[in-house]
């Protein structure tokens, strides 16, 4: 795969954002350009692949949303929204979690997967691991399984993936 590459030139980051000392991975330009579009999608849907059978891939709000429907749609398979809290109009199911001021809500409909459905978690960066892992908690009180989750680029420094616990997670790049 050329993802390595590619990304590397053009995921860009941003000192100082959305706060001092915060470097942030910005994936817009690897998006923008068509080599690096086409190169993520190859490179998700080849690691979506290896999670085994799947039934549906979750985007996380807001970023994943630009994510997981290129996946879900190569795999022929449906999709589901994780969202911010109030903004789906049915009955939900909510998890807290938090930040590094405050807490956060993440919710999915009461009815978004059926009893069993394999479920992959994808969004574009892994930090502290918060969010992913409330979202796994959401699919397995609907009764679907978490295969896994998926990320473009894990920042290891910040202990995601003990977060994560056993959650299988694939990340496509590191900073
Ligand atoms: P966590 O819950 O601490 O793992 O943070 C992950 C969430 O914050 C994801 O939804 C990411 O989109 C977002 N995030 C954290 N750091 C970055 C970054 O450097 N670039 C883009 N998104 C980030």
């Amino acid at each position: 795969s050329d993802f390595p590459e590619v990304a590397a030139r053009l995921v860009r980051a941003i000192e100082d954002w959305p706060e001092a000392g915060v470097t942030f991975r910005d994936i817009t330009p690897l998006l923008a350009a068509p080599e690096g579009l086409r190169a993520t999608v190859d490179a998700l849907v080849d690691a979506a692949r290896a999670f085994g059978p799947l039934d549906v891939v979750a985007g996380v709000e807001a970023r994943g949303f630009l994510l997981a429907p290129l996946i879900a749609e190569a795999l022929g398979i449906g999709l589901v929204p994780v969202r911010k809290a109030g903004k789906l109009p049915a009955r939900t199911l909510a998890e807290n979690y938090s930040l590094e001021y405050g807490e956060a809500v993440v919710e999915i409909h009461a009815d978004a997967v059926t009893e069993g459905a394999r479920v992959l978690l994808v969004d574009d960066v892994l930090a502290t691991g918060g969010t992913l892992a409330a979202s796994r908690r959401l699919f397995e009180r609907a009764g679907a399984e978490v295969a896994g989750g998926l990320v473009l680029i894990e920042l290891p420094a910040l202990g995601g993936r003990d977060a994560l616990g056993d959650l299988a997670l694939t990340a496509l790049l590191e900073y």
